[in-house]
C-alpha cells in the first residue's frame, strides 16, 4: 500500500508497543517514519530513531527539526508517549502528579508546538493523538492516569477547532486495555497476574486484550490522507468496553 507515499511522519514512544506498531504500518503503507523516545533502541529497523525525552523542551524543538531537516518536511505527527500510574486520588504524590501531566499532556504540547510551522507547510497535514478508555469510564486506581487521557481529550478537540483553519487535522484514539509491554508490566507487578489478566480480559465484551496492531490500524486510518474530513474525532478501540452493555 502507498496510502501514505510521500508523506513524513513522526511517532513518539515508537520504539515499544502501540507505537512501535504504528510506526511500522505507516511505513508499510508508504511513509518515511521517524520515532522520538527516551529509549529509542526497539523502534522498527525502517524508522529513523530518534533518542529523546518528551519533557526536556530543548531535546523535542532539536528532535522535530532533526526530523524535518531529514524527509525535508513533516506531514504526521503520532503523540503516542505515555507513561502509566495507579491509585485512587488519595496515593500518588504531588511529584507523580507533575511527572505523569509532563510526558502525558505535555509533551504533546511539546511535540505539537515544535512541529506546527512544518504541518502548515503540508498539503495532508494532522495529529493524531494516544488517548484512552479512561478519559470516558471510571475504572478504579488509575485517578491520575484519567486525569492525564482525560486532558488529551480535550486538547484533541482544543487543537482541532485551533488548526481547522492552517488545514492540518486532530484526532485521538482510545484504546482499551492493549497486550504491551505496558501490560505485561502491570501483571508483573500484581498479587495475582493470572487472575489479573482474567479481569482485564473480561471488562471488554470482545473478551480479550486489544492488540497493538488494531490501535495501529485505527491510528493509520485517522492519520491517512483519505480521512481529509475527519478532523476532532476520538476513535475508540476497546472492544465495546465503553459503548456497550452485553
Ligand atoms: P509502552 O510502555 O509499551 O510504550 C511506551 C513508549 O513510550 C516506550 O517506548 C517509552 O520509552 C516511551 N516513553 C515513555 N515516556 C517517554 C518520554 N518521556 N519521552 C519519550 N518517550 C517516552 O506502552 P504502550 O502500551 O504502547 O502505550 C503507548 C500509549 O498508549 C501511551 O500513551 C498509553 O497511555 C496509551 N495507552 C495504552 C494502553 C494499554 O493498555 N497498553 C491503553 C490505553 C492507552
Amino acid at each position: 500500500m502507498s496510502e501514505f507515499h510521500g508523506l513524513a511522519a513522526l511517532v513518539t514512544g515508537g520504539a515499544s508497543g502501540i507505537g512501535a506498531a504504528t510506526a511500522a504500518l505507516l511505513h508499510q503503507r508508504g511513509a518515511q517514519v521517524a520515532v522520538l523516545d527516551r529509549h529509542p533502541e526497539g523502534a522498527p529497523a525502517q524508522a529513523l530513531a530518534v533518542p529523546c525525552d518528551v519533557t526536556d523542551p530543548e531535546a523535542v524543538d532539536q528532535a522535530v527539526a532533526t526530523v524535518a531537516g531529514h524527509f525535508g518536511g513533516l506531514d504526521v505527527v503520532i503523540n503516542n508517549a505515555g507513561i502509566g500510574a495507579s491509585g485512587d486520588v488519595s496515593e500518588n504524590t504531588d511529584e507523580e502528579w507533575r511527572r505523569v501531566l509532563e510526558v502525558n499532556v505535555i509533551g504533546i504540547a511539546r511535540v505539537t508546538r515544535a512541529a506546527l510551522p512544518h504541518l502548515r507547510r503540508s498539503q495532508h497535514a494532522v495529529v493524531v493523538n494516544t488517548c484512552s478508555v479512561v478519559a470516558f469510564v471510571g475504572v478504579r486506581s488509575r485517578a491520575l492516569y484519567s486525569a492525564s487521557k482525560g486532558a488529551v481529550a480535550a486538547l484533541t478537540f482544543a487543537m482541532a477547532a485551533d488548526h481547522v483553519g492552517d488545514g492540518i487535522r486532530v484526532n485521538a484514539v482510545a484504546p482499551g486495555t492493549v497486550d504491551t509491554p505496558w501490560v505485561e508490566r502491570l501483571l508483573e507487578a500484581s498479587a495475582d497476574p493470572d487472575a489479573t489478566a482474567a479481569a482485564l480480559r473480561a471488562r471488554q465484551p470482545h473478551g480479550r486484550l486489544v492488540t497493538a496492531e488494531e490501535v495501529a490500524h485505527a491510528i493509520a486510518s485517522l492519520a491517512s490522507p483519505a480521512a481529509a474530513s475527519t478532523t476532532g474525532a476520538v476513535l475508540r478501540v476497546d472492544g465495546g468496553m465503553t459503548s456497550l452493555r452485553v
